[in-house]
Order: C-alpha cells, then sequence, then structure tokens
C-alpha cells in the first residue's frame, strides 16, 4: 500500500483564503482590519523565522500585524507591561507570546495575563478549560490543525479509536479533547505507556506529538490507518545539511498507513493557518458579531 499524502500546505492555504475574506468582511463593522501583536523576547533563531513567517502571512491575509522584539534580559515586569498594555489596545484582536522564552522569565505568569479573548494561541487556562468542557472558545493552533487534517481525509471522525501519542499541554492534552469532541474514542499515551507498538497498531488515527525523530515504524501502525504527525525534529542529512523528519519514520509508514501527514508540509503549515482564523473569530467575538464561516 502506498499511503495518501495529506497535504498541509495546500489545505492551510485554503483556510488562509477563507481567513483573508473574513478579515476583508469584518473591516466594516469595527472600521479597521483585524490585529495581531506578535511578542518575541531574545533572538533565538527558530523564534525569529517563526515570527516573521506569522508577521507575513498575517499581513497577506490582509489583516494588521503588530511585532514587539523585546531584549533577550529584559524583565519580567516588562514583558508582563507589554501585554497588559496589549489587552487594552483596541486595534488588537490576537496577542501571542513566542515560546520559548528566555529562561529567567516566567511564561507561565506572562500567559496567565492575556485577555482569553485575545489569546489567539489557546494557552490560557480559560481557554484550556473551555475546551475541557467542549465550550466555544480560541482551541489551540497545532491540536485544532491536527483535527482539520484529520477530517479532511476520514471527513466524520465518530466512533473511530485515535491514539494521541504525547501529552504536553500545548499539542497531545488537548488533540485529545478535541478528538473525543469529534466523537473518536482516544487512547492517550506518553513515555511510561507500556507495550506502545502494540497500542499504535489499534489506531484508526494515530497523532504522533513526541520531539522524537522516526520513533513510531511502519509496523507500528495499522494497515490503512490515518497517521498524523505533529513532531518537527532537525537531524543530520547528507552532506553536513540538516533536515527536518516527523516522530513517524516516514519511508516505512507510507507503506502501511493509509494516509499520512508529510514533515515538512504536514501539520506545520496548519498551525499558522490557525493561528490567522483564531484571529478573526477573536476580533468577531469581541465585537459581538457571529463568527465568520472558516
Ligand atoms: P513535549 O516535549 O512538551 O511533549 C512530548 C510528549 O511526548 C510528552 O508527553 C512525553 O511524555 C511524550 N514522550 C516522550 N518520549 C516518549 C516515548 N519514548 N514514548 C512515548 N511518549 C513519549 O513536546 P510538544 O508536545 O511540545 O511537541 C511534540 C512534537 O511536536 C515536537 O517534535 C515539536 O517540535 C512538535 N511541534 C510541532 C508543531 C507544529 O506546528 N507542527 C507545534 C508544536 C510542537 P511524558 O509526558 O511522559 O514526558
Amino acid at each position: 500500500m502506498t499511503a495518501t499524502l495529506i497535504d498541509g500546505k495546500a489545505i492551510a492555504a485554503q483556510l488562509r483564503v477563507r481567513v483573508a475574506e473574513a478579515a476583508s468582511a469584518l473591516k466594516t463593522p469595527l472600521a479597521r482590519a483585524p490585529g495581531l501583536a506578535v511578542i518575541l523576547v531574545g533572538e533565538d533563531p527558530a523564534s525569529q523565522v517563526y515570527v516573521r513567517n506569522k508577521a507575513k502571512q498575517t499581513r497577506e491575509a490582509g489583516m494588521e500585524s503588530f511585532e514587539f522584539k523585546l531584549p533577550a534580559e529584559s524583565a519580567q515586569e516588562a514583558v508582563e507591561r507589554l501585554i497588559q498594555d496589549l489587552n487594552a489596545d483596541d486595534r488588537v484582536d490576537g496577542i501571542l507570546l513566542q515560546l520559548p522564552l528566555p529562561s529567567h522569565l516566567n511564561s507561565d505568569a506572562a500567559i496567565a495575563l492575556i485577555d482569553p479573548e485575545k489569546d489567539v494561541d489557546g494557552l490560557t487556562e480559560v481557554n484550556a478549560g473551555r475546551v475541557l468542557l467542549g465550550r466555544k472558545g480560541l482551541v489551540a493552533c497545532t491540536p485544532q490543525g491536527s483535527v482539520i487534517l484529520a477530517k479532511s481525509h476520514l471527513g466524520d471522525l465518530s466512533g473511530k479509536h485515535a491514539v494521541v501519542i504525547g501529552r504536553s499541554i500545548l499539542v497531545g492534552k488537548p488533540l485529545s479533547m478535541l478528538l473525543q469532541a469529534e466523537n473518536c474514542t482516544v487512547t492517550m499515551a506518553h513515555s511510561r505507556t507500556k507495550d506502545l507498538p502494540d497500542i499504535c497498531r489499534q489506531a484508526d488515527i494515530l497523532c504522533a506529538a513526541v520531539g522524537r525523530p522516526e520513533m513510531i515504524h511502519g509496523d507500528w501502525i495499522k494497515p490503512g490507518a490515518t497517521v498524523i504527525d505533529v513532531g518537527i525534529n532537525r537531524v543530520d542529512g547528507e552532506g553536513g545539511k540538516s533536515r527536518l523528519v516527523g516522530d513517524v519514520a516516514f519511508d516505512e509508514a507510507v507503506e502501511v498507513a493509509g494516509a499520512i501527514t508529510p514533515v515538512p508540509g504536514g501539520v506545520g503549515p496548519m498551525t499558522i493557518a490557525c493561528l490567522l482564523r483564531n484571529t478573526v473569530l477573536a476580533a468577531a467575538r469581541r465585537h459581538g458579531l457571529d463568527d465568520p464561516s472558516v
């Protein structure tokens, strides 16, 4: 069997088109474009690339991008003051604090200050709690994108057995909740799980969010299963160049799975597209408008 590739790049591009239409439609009731503020503390090269991409795609979707770059040695109070200013700024509909912060800063305390209605990363306790309770909120972008990709291939997920490997606050936990909300039967696996390969072989939908390069082998996958590979790992490639791989051994998995997301080009592009989606949702909700159909 050769698995169908779930093209995250193309699906993210379609989502960005819908976001751009929604952003354009919001300009009249808001009397301005929806706005996303991104805070970067320090000079971490990967974070700088992410922030640049987010700002570019925000502008391309017809939204206002506000970028704030603070020096690596910034005090906690400076970060918190900026978040509070952005909470109060009516032009800003979404606030994203680029993680990780430099080690002397307390990211939990900073995230806790973000107005939940502007929390487009879905990381505040309020939005995490809404996901748990099945209430409307702003859903963390990577899990949201992962579910959109699974549905793009399978349609209705009801009754499917989903195995999620990884239980982080950022990915594994919310992804498990979202799949349960789609009426999947969900097994959450983690580093203490026994017989992980056997558990994975039971999955109709196998989601890997571990951060270990190519850990999941082809013989861990049920023939025909849908594989969502969230992992992004940089490994040594040919000629001393590094390359990105997922948590799933792609060349093996593609022979067994029914469908699989590639790395790169799978879940990654969906994360930014869902961030833009959350920004137009936040803009509409903050102004008492119906959710745009994005
Ligand atoms: P974390 O390190 O926070 O969590 C990793 C999880 O994997 C933990 O729950 C851990 O279990 C579990 N784990 C570790 N080793 C094993 C093992 N041997 N067997 C089973 N489970 C294991 O990572 P994140 O959730 O933040 O990220 C996961 C991956 O997703 C990374 O590769 C990251 O780069 C990628 N990512 C991709 C994004 C995208 O846009 N595509 C966005 C965010 C992340 P335990 O809890 O027991 O320690």
